[in-house]
């Protein structure tokens, strides 16, 4: 018997499981043609998640934000909003699980959700619940625009969000002391839905080039498909310029400006575009300016990119987070159910008190503005608009 029969054993067995589990999910994948028209449901709902850390300030926030724009709508019992506890670190690591049962049946109950960041505990085998949330609610598409107008940046990251690195990314194996796997799977289901999803947007926003960014050369399998993959649904958008990039030098692209005005809409898989799309947000102004959606067939999510920043709360200065990128993840929300004239006022004032006109100006510390005097900044705004 070799010395290693036993893990090979082992491992072997594991990579069965997860192979056939995999299937599998391809298989639902493909059988699911359900869609749900966001932008004209009857009856809305929507759910405030607070998270860990400053989560809770900047989602409260962005309720208050969210109930003053659709008053009428909330009023008139079209709009309802929903709050949803629970999603905490200290419950998750009680429960053991990444999304307790109780918080995910409340989440299942809404259409749409805004989240605040949630921590991960680094190490361990506790999911992110962010990962968790994205398979859960099959929310396949991370959707983060990046504008800096006078540089001529309009860029839209499509993100492929519940498979590549992350799917199996809880579920690698080890030999200690020897090595480790982790395990990239990309499905053509998974993989035609994503590039679906970009194309499309491109189509209905006026847009006329795709960049595909992998690392096919190296990536001979999953983004050697990814790419064959999204050729293929270029076919059916013949007015749109289809092009392959590989992530290095698309990462020194996106510094170049003497490129980078050049690209529109990128579709990438899920490591590729976590990196990238916070070094687009960085170009933006940094993370505190990014939003993102989280968008499935059957549910959306929109969130703020940064994280549940816990020094902020140690620190006491909790009061001073800047809501500005959950107020970028509202502005988005309201645009993908159907309030576009009030998704586009939100916009504009967010650009009026952030670089325009600066009455209030958040800082993170005590001398800055809180977040609730940002938010009423902003609601006033959008009153004058
Ligand atoms: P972080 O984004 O929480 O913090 C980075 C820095 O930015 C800190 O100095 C923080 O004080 C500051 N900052 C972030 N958001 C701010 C805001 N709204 N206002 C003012 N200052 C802000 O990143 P981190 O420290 O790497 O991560 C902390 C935790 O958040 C980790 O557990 C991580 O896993 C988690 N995280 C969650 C998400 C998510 O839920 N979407 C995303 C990233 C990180």
């Amino acid at each position: 018997m070799g010395k290693y029969d036993t893990y090979v054993e082992q491992c072997t067995a594991h990579f069965k499981a997860l192979l056939e589990e995999q299937l599998e999910r391809e298989d639902r994948m493909e059988a699911d043609d359900e869609k749900k028209d966001f932008a004209n449901l009857d009856h809305i709902v929507i759910g405030f998640c607070g998270g860990d850390g400053i989560g809770p300030v900047i989602t409260a926030e962005s309720r208050r934000l969210v109930e003053f724009l659709l008053k009428d709508d909330i009023a008139s019992g079209k709009v309802e909003l929903k709050d949803i506890d629970g999603l905490t670190i200290e419950n998750r690591l009680a429960v053991g699980k990444a999304i307790p049962d109780d918080v995910l049946a409340e989440l299942k109950t809404c259409d749409v959700i805004m989240k605040g960041p949630t921590t991960t505990p680094t190490g361990g085998t506790m999911e992110s619940a962010n990962v968790a949330m994205r398979r859960e609610l099959d929310l396949y598409a991370n959707v983060r625009p990046t504008k800096v107008p006078s540089e001529d940046i309009d860029w839209i990251f499509f993100r492929e969000n519940t498979e590549g690195e992350y799917v199996l990314g809880s579920k690698g194996v080890e030999v200690p002391d020897k090595l480790a796997f982790d395990f990239k799977v990309t499905t053509k289901a998974g993989t035609e839905r994503i590039c679906r999803a970009a194309f499309e947007y491109a189509k209905n926003n006026g847009k006329d080039y795709v960049a595909i960014v992998t690392k096919a050369n190296i990536m001979k399998k999953t983004d050697g498909n990814f790419t064959k993959i999204a050729h293929e649904v270029a076919k059916d958008y013949p007015d749109i310029k289809a092009e392959d990039w590989f992530i290095d030098i698309m990462t020194a692209n996106l510094v170049n400006p003497a490129r980078r005005s050049q690209f529109q809409v990128f579709v990438m898989p899920n490591l590729y575009g976590d990196i990238i799309t916070d070094e687009a947000a960085q170009i933006q102004g940094g993370v505190g300016t990014a939003g993102s959606g989280n968008l499935g067939d059957k549910y959306c999510m929109f969130e703020a990119i940064h994280g549940s920043a816990p020094r902020m709360i140690e620190e006491g200065r909790g009061k001073y987070a800047n809501p500005c990128s959950m107020f970028k993840a509202s502005e988005m929300m309201l645009r993908h159910i159907g309030y576009i004239e009030k998704a586009d006022k939100l916009a504009k004032a967010l650009e009026i008190c952030n670089d325009t006109e600066r009455k209030y100006v958040i800082t993170g510390r005590d001398g800055g503005a809180t977040c609730e005097e940002f938010g009423n900044y902003v609601m006033e705004t959008v009153s004058s608009l």
